[in-house]
């Protein structure tokens, strides 16, 4: 199995060879061609550092359309360490993608700055919660055109307190987004946000 025989294109091939990925894991096997092929919300159950952020990144990248300049796609992390991480493997993966620009934002840095950034609107937001809904208030951000929806280390955000901040996001962001939702475990809490925000015409996929 092969990155190719996934269905992404030949850029995206590219810089995966450029950076000695070469094999698909077992998450990116199972989650790129759902995340290409179907329309589902998608739930995937995973450990960290078993390729994830490619696993949602790739398959994303290549849905986004550059020359539209609006926030298409939204990832929100728990932490500003998984964010800038997130951001810096997607601008690693789309360096043959003509314009297409990631800003990461969290809390901790002068929100002045940031709002200054996103003064030009980037395709791809990577934010922790609270950082976010504080640019939203501020009209720094816009969700109404989001394509992709995305959660990454869901149970570490309810862990961290930031259901209420969920709780707004999902409902500030434009209603037909794709929700993406990763997470290492599902329990209790998540389920329910899931049901509510994710329905339960879902893809799963666990490894
Ligand atoms: P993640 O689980 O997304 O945090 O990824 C863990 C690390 O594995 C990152 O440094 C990735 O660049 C790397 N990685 C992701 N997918 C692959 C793969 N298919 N082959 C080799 N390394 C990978």
């Amino acid at each position: 199995m092969t990155f190719s025989d996934l269905g992404l294109n030949a850029a995206l091939l590219q810089s995966l060879s450029e950076n000695n990925i070469s094999s698909p894991s077992e998450i990116q096997q199972k989650a790129i061609p759902v995340i290409l092929n179907s329309t589902k919300n998608v739930v995937g159950v995973a450990q960290t550092g078993t390729g994830k952020t490619a696993a949602f990144g790739l398959p994303v990248l290549q849905q986004i359309n550059p020359s539209l300049q609006q926030t298409q796609v939204l990832v929100l992390v728990p932490t500003r360490e998984l964010g800038q991480q997130v951001a810096k493997d997607l601008f690693v993966f789309s360096r043959y993608i003509v314009r297409i620009h990631t800003e990461a934002v969290y809390g901790g840095k002068k929100i002045e700055e940031q709002i200054k950034k996103l003064e030009t609107p980037k395709h791809i937001l990577v934010a922790t919660p609270g950082r976010l809904l504080d640019l939203i208030a501020r009209k720094a951000v816009n969700l109404s055109n989001l394509k992709y929806l995305i959660l990454d280390e869901a149970d570490e955000m309810l862990n961290m307190g930031f259901l209420p901040d969920i709780d707004k996001i999902m409902k500030i962001a434009k209603p037909t987004a794709r929700k993406l939702l990763f997470t290492s475990t599902l329990g209790s809490e998540l389920k329910l946000i899931i049901r509510e925000y994710l329905g339960t015409d879902i893809e799963e996929i666990r490894i």
